[in-house]
């Protein structure tokens, strides 16, 4: 196991790839979207990995720029009836959506793993 803390270039690598963010050997995914309780590889814990909407919301943003982009593009060229719209535009935003889906939650999760990303807490400042 790699004793050294990997660099933030080692971590999103990692997180694209899908392994796990501290050893970068075992995987990360039991499932399409379903983590692993721990890593095979260095047994570390994934009970911390957390990463919300966070991956949704990228992907949102990301496939409507691109699909809208190329939309809007289309239709000013060459004006094609709405079903080649229909047909060319729905497999678009399956493909820029669900397929990066993994890559980018598990992304988030190393760069939260890298960047020891956590919710706040109070600290105690009752006098002693
Ligand atoms: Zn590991």
């Amino acid at each position: 196991m790699n004793e050294t803390p990997p660099t933030l270039t080692e971590s999103a690598l990692r997180g694209i790839a899908c392994k796990c963010p501290r050893c970068g050997k075992g995987k990360i995914y039991s499932g399409f979207l379903t983590l692993r309780p721990a890593c095979e590889a260095c047994g570390l814990d994934f009970a911390f990995m957390d990463s919300g909407d966070g991956p949704a919301i990228f992907m949102i943003m990301i496939a409507g720029a691109i699909v809208v982009g190329a939309a809007l593009i289309v239709e000013i060229k060459y004006q094609p009836p709405f079903w080649l719209h229909a047909a060319l535009w729905l497999p678009l935003i399956l493909a820029t959506t669900l397929l990066p889906l993994r890559a980018m939650k598990s992304l988030l999760i190393a760069l939260q793993y890298h960047h020891k990303a956590a919710p706040g807490r109070l600290i105690d400042r009752a006098p002693k």
